[in-house]
């Protein structure tokens, strides 16, 4: 009686957890049939989705051929612009929960995180909880660590790198067979950098360790400039802002004539006597600015959503604030670069949402100057006559100076340690058929005058705008977006 009693139990014990090893294999594996982009430009049909929680996950993923067919692409945050993140028959991971910052050591400042941490959270913890930062600290808060330290980066950084790759001293990925792999700056410095060059296609990023410095606030100095002449016009204020601060942000419109700069010191006494007077009011300038940029990078074009909450499409607020303000007033405010990395919010396809391309110049040190001023006057130019013959123009170019490290070998971001100017159009619809048209032509011009593309980050590129060496991929990882730009090495 008692053995039948225990067999039974026994019995019962074993149903239960079969069942619930059913349950969790369904929980990971989520059958919603697509997923999109950010902007909704890509839809993609995944044979499978992986929601990874633990290492465990992603190694049992790579290794189960049957469950999880090749090829197997990892993605965090889902908001690049390109058809990185498509990958229909194959298997999508999603490491957005694999999201816990695990330690700080304070002997060497170095954070170490899960590959699905957000650059926005990252930037909070480190604040909040150490008074610590990383140079790289562009606006876009959503984007995952383990994305950002194998595909491209790129932000106008005030006295460190600007590139996320050149934070990393450590990683953890799972390669082809499974193995969880660890590559180390100081100890293997030709295959971590390698790796770094690799869009995910050598492996999952799992784990992140990367070098933080202590924080410190900046001085902004924020103006616009309408009824522009022309290119040298633009250029100048663009040349002489740059003299000035330690790093620049620019935003053009050439067909409008409208530039709009933010100067970054790192020497707080840079700020001028009116702004002190003005700090009362400082909270409010930099929640101004932090909305207004909020808004243009989010609608691809100030204030111009019908969708914006509280009329300030109606009242245009913002847009004076925003725009006939600072024609008058250049404003200077000190803070944390992290506040204006901000998230960004679901859209829908009603909405305008940002869609950009990127350009990378990888100067060098002796060419600075005039090969800047050619690129940004060409640039100019092009856009303002293109405008004059067809009626179309983006709606504007961001500029970037790219402190390089000089450590990375391969494509965008790599040479000698220097300046990295980049000029980037962007769209507030991603569907335009002027915008595509546009960007395909600005490809080819931008190819002949030496511009580095991304496959994460640059719009209708075609083998001739970017290539991979086969060294950098493996077929377990290698997606058909990736494998179009493949070469012998
Ligand atoms: C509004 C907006 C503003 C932006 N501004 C900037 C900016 O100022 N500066 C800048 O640098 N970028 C900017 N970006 C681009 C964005 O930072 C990059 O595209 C970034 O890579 C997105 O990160 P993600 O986690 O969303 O990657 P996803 O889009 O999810 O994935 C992109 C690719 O990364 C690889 N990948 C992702 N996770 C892993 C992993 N764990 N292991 C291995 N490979 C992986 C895969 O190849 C995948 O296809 C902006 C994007 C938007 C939408």
């Amino acid at each position: 009686m008692v053995l039948a009693f225990t067999n039974y139990r026994a019995v019962w014990l074993f149903q239960t957890a079969l069942l619930l090893l059913f349950i969790q294999i369904q929980s990971s594996l989520d059958d919603s049939a697509s997923r999109t982009n950010w902007n909704l430009a890509w839809e993609t049909f995944p044979a499978t989705i992986v929601q990874a929680q633990t290492i465990g996950d992603v190694t049992a993923c790579v290794m189960d051929e049957n469950e999880c067919p090749t090829p197997v692409l990892a993605v965090g945050g889902m908001r690049s612009v390109t058809s990185c993140i498509v990958n229909d028959n194959g298997t999508l991971v999603d490491m957005s929960l694999m999201n816990r910052i695990l330690s700080y050591d304070q002997n060497t400042g170095t954070v170490t995180c899960q590959a699905g941490v957000t650059l926005k959270s990252l930037h909070t913890w480190l604040l909040e909880e150490h008074n610590r930062e990383i140079s790289f600290s562009p606006e876009i808060g959503d984007a995952s660590v383990g994305s950002l330290a194998v595909t491209t980066s790129k932000d106008s950084s005030v006295n460190g790198p600007g590139t996320f790759r050149s934070l990393i001293t450590s990683l953890r990925y799972v390669s082809h067979n499974g193995t969880i792999v660890s590559l180390d700056r100081e100890l293997d410095d030709e295959a971590f950098q390698v790796f770094l060059c690799s869009f995910g296609m050598l492996g999952i990023v799992v784990e992140v360790q990367i070098e933080t410095r202590e924080a410190r606030q900046i001085l902004t100095r924020v103006y616009a400039r309408r009824g522009l002449s022309g290119a040298d016009e633009a250029y100048e204020i663009m040349k002489i802002a740059r003299e000035k601060a330690d790093n620049v942000f620019v935003t053009v419109a050439p067909h409008e004539g409208v530039l709009v700069a933010e100067e970054r010191y790192q020497d707080l006494s840079q700020r001028r006597f009116r702004s002190h007077i003005l700090g009362f009011f400082k909270p409010l300038f930099i929640s101004l600015i932090q909305r207004a940029k909020f808004y243009t990078i989010q609608h691809g074009h100030p204030f111009s959503d019908k969708s914006l909450d509280l009329r300030l499409h109606d009242l245009g607020i913002l847009d004076t604030i925003g725009k006939q303000f600072m024609y008058f007033l250049e404003v200077d405010i000190v803070h944390y670069r992290s506040v204006f990395t901000n998230l960004y919010e679901p859209l829908t396809l009603q909405q305008e949402r940002l869609d950009f391309t990127m350009y990378v110049y990888d100067i060098a040190e002796n060419d600075e100057t005039s090969q800047i001023e050619f690129i940004f006057k060409d640039t100019y130019n092009f856009a303002k006559e293109w405008h004059r013959k067809t009626g179309y123009a983006p709606k504007g170019f961001n500029i970037y100076f790219v402190n390089r490290s000089g450590n990375k070998p391969y494509g965008e971001f790599s040479g000698p340690p220097g300046v990295t100017f980049l000029m980037d159009p962007y769209e507030n619809n991603p569907e335009s058929i002027e915008w595509r048209t546009f960007v395909e032509a600005l490809n080819v011009r931008q190819r002949n005058h030496r511009a580095k593309m991304s496959p994460t980050q640059s719009r209708f590129l075609t083998s001739a705008d970017f290539q991979m060496p086969k060294e950098l991929v493996h077929e377990r990882f290698l997606t058909p977006h990736y494998a179009k730009f493949v070469v012998d090495s």
